[in-house]
């Protein structure tokens, strides 16, 4: 990790906000306090830190600690899902999308189709009681955030991939849009998970994800559980690694596999020639899996490239002995390419294939379509926003 010192204040862990301020004689009760108003309530205008000193206050403004980022537009599509256009210091925009869990008569009117985004569903039981009491009664949200402007990977099928990479969010600009999208909750929601699969690759910002994942789940902040966070991934395989060792495996893994050979996944995505599926298989195993918790297999079905029932027998026994689950995504169309999704039968007979070997294996719903929400389509909208929104300024 970076030394604390060239760390944005909304980035600061306690003990760094303790050294931060005992170095400049402050007393370092503080810390707990400033780190509070910043990740438990979401202020970052020191001017309203209220107890903190006037003279801590004013040091703080002139180090930098204020907002970093606003909303500039929220669409919200039909199904209750909420894509935020946040604007960051240097102009750049990057989406975050809020997934309230679909419940309800009707929800699950397609029974194959799993009624969660991408969350580990099959988990649900076991978290502890008093996560549980707090989230009882309400609607539970997922939220999806960006660790990139663009993406570097170049997959063929997204829309972040196409547009190419610009720079890496810092930490401070990843915890924002939690920070943004919690304000935004309805009466009666509450945020409960957090998946790293908007726009850019979080392992290739590995070191602003790693902070940014020590934050999210620190106890006196936002406080999510580490198993309620998801990492989804490429398969940059060093990185994959390095975050089993860094959090001993606590964080939930999301691979975008796409392919069951390197022929296909090669022609789909570019990384693949860096890293085969081989490695990227023996990383997976070698992660410091917790007890009963398994693996999420992301598989976007592109017509024509790998939604072959004979893909998902291939696909059947490479992971054989992997804990996974595995969530087939038809592919969003996108404007930049010609690709598109497969019939809905043939995505049926793939899940079947996939079923019938003993894996639990879901159909990703989309949602927020209507707003260019759903996955790949992140920055279709961006320079362009459809529907106005309004305007709030926070962190
Ligand atoms: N870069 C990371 C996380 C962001 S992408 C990764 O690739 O895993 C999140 C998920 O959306 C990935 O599984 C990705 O393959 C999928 N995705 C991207 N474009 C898509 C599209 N047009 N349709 C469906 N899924 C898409
Ligand atoms: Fe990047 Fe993920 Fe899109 Fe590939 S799918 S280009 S890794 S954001």
């Amino acid at each position: 990790m970076k030394p604390a010192a060239s760390v944005h204040p909304i980035a600061r862990l306690p003990e760094e906000w303790r050294d931060a301020l005992t170095s400049r004689g402050e007393r370092a009760f503080a810390a707990k306090q400033i780190f509070g108003w910043i990740h438990r309530h979401g202020v970052v205008d020191p001017a309203a830190m209220t107890n903190v000193s006037a003279r801590l206050r004013a040091s703080l403004a002139e180090e930098g600690l204020g907002s970093i980022a606003e909303i500039v537009h929220v669409h919200r599509s039909a199904d209750g899902t909420r894509k935020l256009v946040v604007r960051l210091k240097d102009g750049a925009t990057i989406e975050t999308v809020l997934l309230p869990a679909v419940s309800g008569p009707g929800a699950r009117s397609e029974p194959d189709i799993d009624a969660d985004a991408a969350v580990a569903d099959d988990e649900e039981e076991e978290d502890d009681a008093a996560a549980e009491e707090a989230f009882r009664g309400k609607i539970r949200v997922t939220q999806c955030i960006s660790t990139q402007v663009g993406c570097a990977m170049g997959c063929v099928f997204c829309a972040s991939g196409v547009a190419g990479w610009k720079r890496h969010l810092g930490p401070e600009e990843i915890v924002a849009q939690v920070l943004l999208g919690r304000a935004l909750l309805d009466e009666g929601e509450a945020l409960r998970n957090v998946v790293f699969m908007g726009m850019g690759e979080p392992l290739h910002n590995y070191d602003g994800t790693a902070r940014a994942l020590r934050l999210l789940t620190h106890p006196d902040g936002i406080a999510l559980s580490t198993r309620r966070v998801t990492v989804s991934t490429s398969g940059l395989v060093p990185e994959i690694e390095r975050l089993g060792r860094d959090f001993n495996g606590q964080i939930a893994l999301a691979i975008s596999l796409h392919a069951a050979d390197d022929e296909s996944r090669s022609a789909l995505m570019p990384i693949n020639k860096k890293y085969p599926i081989a490695e990227l298989l023996a990383a997976l195993k070698a992660y410091p899996m917790q007890r009963r918790r398994r693996i999420t297999i992301e598989y976007t079905l592109v017509s024509g490239k790998n939604d072959d029932v004979a893909e998902a027998k291939k696909l059947a026994r490479l992971l054989r002995g992997v804990p996974v689950k595995i969530n087939l995504i038809p592919m969003n169309p996108i404007e930049a390419s010609t690709l598109g999704p497969p019939e809905m039968a043939r995505v049926f007979a793939f899940q079947k294939a996939l079923v019938d070997a003993g894996y639990s294996c879901f159909i990703r719903r989309r949602r927020g379509d209507d707003v260019s929400a759903a996955c790949g389509q992140l920055v279709l909208l961006g320079a362009k926003p459809k529907v106005k929104g309004f305007r709030k300024s926070a962190s």
